[in-house]
């Protein structure tokens, strides 16, 4: 378990890994993704998630899926296995986590809470685990 934010200043290092060939070079009909390449590099260290998502056009370099909601954010808690093609991860954004760990705590509350009742004043038909 993690928690994830953006890493504007590791896209620039992700999309060149993603489209150069084994050997770092751009193929010839990918000379768009250069050019976004160039254009992330050229704000440095000092570049936001704003910015990628400018550059980029769109927000999937800035933002993951929560499954609970179903909407797309920047900071999320990753559970499960890293990410790869078949692993089982599942990422919630911190708002679905928060409900999440309310409900599991109210559920173990409530069990302890059973437990201490049955155990100072137990009742016939009590199961008292
Ligand atoms: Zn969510």
């Amino acid at each position: 378990m993690k928690r994830i934010s953006p890493d504007p200043a590791g896209v620039s290092r992700r999309w060149r890994e993603r489209y150069t060939t084994s050997d770092g070079q751009w193929p010839p009909l990918w000379r768009e993704r250069k050019e976004v390449f160039e254009r992330l590099l050229a704000l440095g260290d000092a570049i936001t998630a704003d910015d990628v998502e400018r550059i980029m056009g769109n927000e999937t370099w800035t933002k993951h899926y929560c499954v609970e909601c179903g909407k797309w954010h920047r900071e999320l808690i990753q559970l499960g296995e890293e990410p790869d093609v078949e692993s089982r991860t599942v990422t919630v954004c911190l708002e679905c986590a928060r409900k999440y760990a309310d409900f599991i705590l109210r559920e173990m509350g409530v069990v302890y809470w059973d437990r201490a009742l049955c155990a100072l004043n137990p009742k016939e038909g009590d199961s008292i685990p």
